[in-house]
Formats: C-alpha cells, structure tokens, sequence
C-alpha cells in the first residue's frame, strides 16, 4: 500500500503540471478496483501509509483494519476458525464472523444449509434480514429474529454478523433531507442520504460505494478524498437497510435507491452489482431494478459490462459538451473520451428494450452552461434513448465554481427541450448541511488536488484560485 500512495502522489504531481497528461487516470488490465491505489503484490496485506496519516490526524478514525483477507472470508461464506492475525488488530472474534448481508439469497441459503438448516429456514432468515415480512424486521440483533428456529438463532449468534456498519450521526436538513454517517469496522466513515418527497411518494436513497473517491471531478467535495477503499456488498447493502429501518415510518416507503453518493460505483462494480442484486430481491428488500440506478462518470469498459449483465438502471455524469471541459472538470475523459463515452452507449443500448439511459449535467456558471453547450448536447445524444438531468451546482469549501442562475437554467433547458431531449430540473436538496449532490466526505488536510483551469475559463471562476 505504501507502494501504491506513492504512485498515487506520482500521479497527482503530474495532473497539477499539465492539462494534457493522460497518467493520472491509468487503470491496468488487472485493476478493476482502482486505478489509483494498485495493490501492492504482496500477498500479505500491510497497513497503507494513508490509514496510517488518518489515524494520526483523527483521533476518532482507527488503523486500517479490514484486510482483504476478511473480506474474502465473507464473500467465501465460510465460518472461518483462522487465527485472524493478518487483520491487523481487527477483534479474532469479530473477524471470524460471516457477514450475512455480504451474500445473495442462493450463497446464505447454501451456507444455512451447510450449517445443517432447511432452505425454508434460510428464507425465513432472509426476509427477517430485509423486512419482507409482516413486521418489517430488518433484523439487526439476534432477538430481533422472531419465529427463527432457537438452534439456528443460537448458530447465528456465534458465527454471523447482523450488521456491517454502525451509526455514527444523523443530521437534518432545513428542507427535511438527512445525512447518515456510518462508521465501518476500520473506523473510516460514510455518508449516505435520504431525499424524502413524500408528497410524490419518491423517497430516495442514496448510498455511497467507496470510501472517498479517485476520480477528482473538479466540482465534487469527495473527489477531493481521494479513494481510501472500496465498500463490500454488505457495507452498500446496509445502508438501504438502514435508512428504511431508521426513516419509513417517518417519511414512507422508501422505493428509489441511487448509487450517488461518495465513489465512483462502478470502479467497485462486483461489490456494486452484488449489492443491487440483494436490493432488488423480490423476497427481500424488493426495490424493482428500474428504481435502482448506478452512477458513472464515465468507465467505459465497466459502463458496458454493467449495462449487459444489470437488470438496475444507469446514470451517466456528462457534465460537458466538449473534451476541453470534461478532460478538465471530470480526468477520466483523458482515458474515456466523450465520443467513445456515446458512442458506446448508442452501441450497447441498441441490444435493450425500452431502456433509457439518465444524463446528468451539473451546471457550472461560465463553464458548461452555455446556449451553444445546450446545443451541442442535443447532437451528442442523439440516437442514445435518453433522459437528462441538470443539476444545481452545490458550492464546498474550496471549490472554484459558481452555480448557474436559475434564469439561465430555465433558458438551458428550453433548448434542450426544443431539441427533442426529455429534460428535468433538479434543485438542490440539504445543501445546508452538506447532504446534496457533490457535498459528501470529509478530504481533511490530504486533498486531491485542483487541476490547471484552461486560461479561457479562468474569468468563470471564483476570484480566490
Ligand atoms: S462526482 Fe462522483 S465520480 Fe466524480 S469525484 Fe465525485 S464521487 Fe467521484
């Protein structure tokens, strides 16, 4: 890990020096996970210098504790007796632990088998877990488990875990939205929001996917982390659990669930998809997958295999018009540049029915929210069924944009919308408390840095960069 920071620092320095550079986005054929932190080749995983820095910095955060090693005990579905030593302080105990919500039905109905239990009883368990029951359960302690057979419940209580996450604060907005943060094992934390809309009965999730993020969209607070790791399945699991355990009863049913929260989803994708797949399990939690939708900024190759294997729904940031502005305002245009972007997408959503991909265009005022940018989205999505979404700009601390009038959002969309596009307005919710779009995370001192601004769009900018 130490290995890779350095490389990560490498990067960086570059991405500061040239508008050109196409190495700060370089992800290898066996990095899936990150371009940015490759793990070292060592089998033995070692504390990352990063968490080290976190530890010092936070008096609240612990070492890095979840090793891949606990992590593949639960994707393993095994009731491990190792020693757990190479968790690096993680409680043996605790490490020895199956992560229930880390598996789909088949693996914990294999597993409760294994353990000698009916496949009747698995889904008991199951719908226990995701409150598809008369009492909306959501399990989260053993005696919550109600009706579940005592040996099982006695099994359960020695090798399972009920939870993934914790929480660690709720904060309300002034128009109702609330911020979750979640402490996880190692003690880093996420954040996750419910968007209520009760009135339309559309009350959202939005879960987060990795812990910080590597992409450095300019316009993102998250971005500014930098990726310290990827959520497991049952960490993004947890989080729609929570917030229906924690806000139905308050706010409704929550149906919609967004991987828009921090992390680019797709860079986790097999963490991501399993999650959507235990999400949309009609003996479970039960989101239909139309009302699932993952966000990317743009990876291609992930994009396609997701759009192929994926039942969920699909959002695409675009947030610019030309490669100028993109390579600039989102990096991984210098790998995955806006004509093969749409030109995939044309392809791949050619082979599906009645399926519409969602654009997302934050507006920057002066940057990408011109007349001439709307018209020119009109060309670029032609033939991709489509709907689009503009998005008021959410300003952070250090963040160089401004947001667009509403004014000139009104003109911007009307363009879009005499061009034949399908086009919604999306305003701002808890941006008073950092829950909106772009808000969430905490960079602390280390940050990703600012990249060079093209001189045209220097003006746009706020006085202080
Ligand atoms: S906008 Fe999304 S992909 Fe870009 S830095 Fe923020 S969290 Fe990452």
């Amino acid at each position: 890990m130490e290995m890779s920071y350095c490389i990560w620092m490498r990067r960086v320095k570059m991405a500061t020096t040239t508008t050109t550079t196409a190495a700060v986005f370089r992800p290898t054929a066996a990095s899936s996970i990150s371009p940015l932190f490759t793990p070292p080749p060592s089998s033995k995983p070692k504390p990352s210098l990063l968490s080290y820095i976190f530890h010092r910095r936070n008096s609240t955060s612990t070492p890095l504790q979840c090793s891949p090693s606990s992590i593949s005990r639960t994707l393993n579905h095994r009731c491990s007796s190792s020693s757990g030593a190479e968790d690096g302080g993680i409680d043996p105990k605790d490490s020895q632990m199956i992560i229930l919500k880390g598996m789909r039905y088949e693996e914990l109905e294999n597993w409760v088998i294994s353990k000698g239990y009916r496949p009747a009883q698995a889904l008991m368990l199951w719908k226990l877990l995701y409150g598809n029951n008369s009492n909306s359960i959501w399990a989260h302690s053993f005696d919550e488990l109600e009706g579940l057979n005592k040996d099982l419940t006695t099994m359960l209580s020695k090798c399972a875990k009920l939870k993934a996450i914790k929480v660690k604060d709720i904060i309300t907005a002034s128009d109702g939205t609330r911020k979750i943060l979640f402490t996880l094992d190692d003690g880093l934390v996420i954040e996750t929001v419910i968007i209520p809309n009760g009135d339309r009965g559309r009350n959202t999730v939005c879960v987060s996917s990795q812990v910080g993020c590597a992409m450095n969209c300019q316009f993102c607070f998250t971005g500014r982390m930098g990726l310290r790791r990827n959520l497991t399945a049952a960490e993004i699991v947890e989080q729609a659990v929570f917030a229906r355990r924690l806000f139905t009863s308050e706010v409704g049913a929550i149906r919609n669930v967004v991987f828009m929260g921090m992390g680019e989803p797709l860079q986790n994708i097999e963490n991501v998809m399993k999650a959507a797949d235990i999400m949309v399990d009609e003996q479970g939690l039960h989101f239909s997958p139309n009302k699932v939708t993952v966000s990317t900024s743009g990876l291609v190759p992930q994009m396609k295999r997701f759009l192929r294997e994926s039942k969920c729904a699909l959002a695409v940031s675009l947030n610019a018009t030309t490669d100028e502005v993109r390579n600039w305002i989102m990096p991984i245009n210098r790998k995955y540049n806006l004509s093969l972007l749409l030109e995939t997408l044309r392809e791949e959503l050619r082979l599906k029915h009645k399926y519409k991909v969602l654009f997302e265009y934050v507006m920057l005022a002066g940057v990408n929210d011109s007349i001439d940018d709307a018209k020119r989205i009109v060309d670029l999505v032609e033939g991709i069924p489509c709907k689009i979404n503009l998005i008021t700009f959410n300003p952070h601390s250090g963040s160089q944009f401004r947001p667009t009038t509403d004014e000139k959002m009104v003109e911007f969309r009307n363009t879009l919308a005499e061009g034949g596009c399908r086009v919604f307005m999306r305003p701002s919710r808890g941006d008073d408390q950092m829950a909106a779009c772009g808000q969430l995370g905490n960079p602390g001192e280390f940050q990703a840095p600012l990249l060079k601004v093209p001189p045209r769009f220097q003006p746009a900018l706020e006085p202080s960069v």
